[in-house]
């Protein structure tokens, strides 16, 4: 049995050596816990968070601590009246083979072994995140403009899908030519356009344009850097903006200077949401886990009969996690990163 822990803290990206693969040995179980053998786990853009010592809406990971993270398995042994050994589980397991879960955290997965992953992505907690933040905060009307940025991963991807199912035109921004292809093709955005070949924010808000030209209704963030600052002049009056994310100043460390343009200055941004009457809605999804039956009931029908599309980035190894959380911030990913046991 193998984690990975959190060795030290990053000073803007992570390196393979802020993490240690260490062996594991399983504690005792007492009542109520099963051990689980992890299947996959998932890799997201959170994580970046709770490596930083900083106050935030979650405590971060303690260094020598497993690295946390949703994952998915089959449980193996058992001191739980609920579960048995070979039910199949999604709970918090970490970076790691194994986990000591209670049975009251963890949920039972009525799913062939072959789509456990699934549990991570479009009908996990990224899928989830969309579905929620786009009827929440975004509420989507047909004929309107929506823009949502990390278009190919499972956030974007969801909210693009459904906000085309709404009746909305809808404009992806993704960071390379073969993902704007995904998102067309794959997930049948109207638009898409590939942010990296942009030397500034003047520049993609043109190009934007074109494809918006009565302007933007719901902009739905991901990324926050140079696309909100494209975007924000674009938004129309009474604009909807859930705030989902801002990947792009992850890696800034304490939101400083250096993060922030003159065009992004609080009195800009201030001034944008009142003159434009903007509703600017910040949303962390796990204060709305009551909603996930709604989700599953409304959104796993889609995606089992491929209405709903999904692709996910499988990497095979709990020793390539590092590198491959890594290059997902870096955008190297397609689609959901998974990481496989095996
Ligand atoms: P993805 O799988 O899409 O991976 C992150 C993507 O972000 C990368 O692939 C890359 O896509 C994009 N990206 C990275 N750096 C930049 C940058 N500097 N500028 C623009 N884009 C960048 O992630 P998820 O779908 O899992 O998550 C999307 C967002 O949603 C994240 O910000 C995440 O933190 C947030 N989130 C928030 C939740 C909440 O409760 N509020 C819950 C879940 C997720 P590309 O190459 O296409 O640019």
């Amino acid at each position: 049995m193998q984690e990975i822990q959190l060795r030290a803290r990053p000073e803007g990206s992570p390196k393979p050596s802020d993490f240690e693969l260490v062996n594991w040995v399983s504690p005792t179980l007492s009542n109520g816990e099963v051990l689980v053998e992890v299947a996959c786990f998932s890799l997201d853009p959170y994580m970046r968070g709770r490596m930083d010592d900083a106050k935030s809406y979650s405590a971060p990971v303690a260094l020598g601590q497993r690295m946390e993270a949703g994952g998915a398995g089959r449980v193996v042994e058992s001191k739980s009246d609920i579960l048995q050994p070979g039910d199949y589980v999604f709970g918090m397991t970490g970076w790691a083979t194994h986990a000591v879960l209670s049975d009251k955290l963890v949920r039972k997965l009525d799913i062939a072994p072959e789509y456990l992953s699934q549990a991570l992505g479009v009908l996990g907690m990224p899928g989830f995140t969309g579905w929620f933040g786009l009827n929440e905060h975004g509420r989507p009307e047909p004929g309107e403009t929506l823009v949502v940025a990390a278009a190919t991963g499972p956030v974007g991807s969801m909210v693009g899908q459904l906000a085309k199912r709404a009746g909305l035109r809808v404009i992806g921004i993704a960071g390379t030519d073969q993902k704007c292809q995904i998102a067309l093709n794959e997930f049948g955005f109207d638009h898409c356009i590939n942010h990296r070949k942009f030397e500034n924010a003047k520049d993609l808000r043109r190009e934007v344009s074109q494809y918006a030209p009565n302007g933007v209704d719901v902009y739905f963030e991901n990324v926050a850097g140079p696309v909100l600052e494209a975007l924000l002049p674009m938004l129309n009056v009474h604009a909807r903006v859930p705030v989902c994310g801002m990947i792009s100043w992850y890696n800034a460390g304490r939101l400083g200077g250096d993060a922030l343009t003159e065009a992004l200055s609080a009195p800009k941004i201030w001034r944008t949401i009142l003159v434009n009457r903007l509703s600017v809605n910040g949303f962390i999804i796990s204060d709305h886990w009551d909603q996930f039956p709604t989700f599953l009931r409304e959104v796993a029908p889609l995606v089992n009969e491929g209405t709903i599309r999904y692709i996910e980035d499988v990497t095979v190894g709990l020793e390539r996690a590092p590198e491959t959380f890594i290059g997902m911030l870096n955008g190297q990913n397609q689609g959901k990163t998974v990481i496989k046991i095996r």
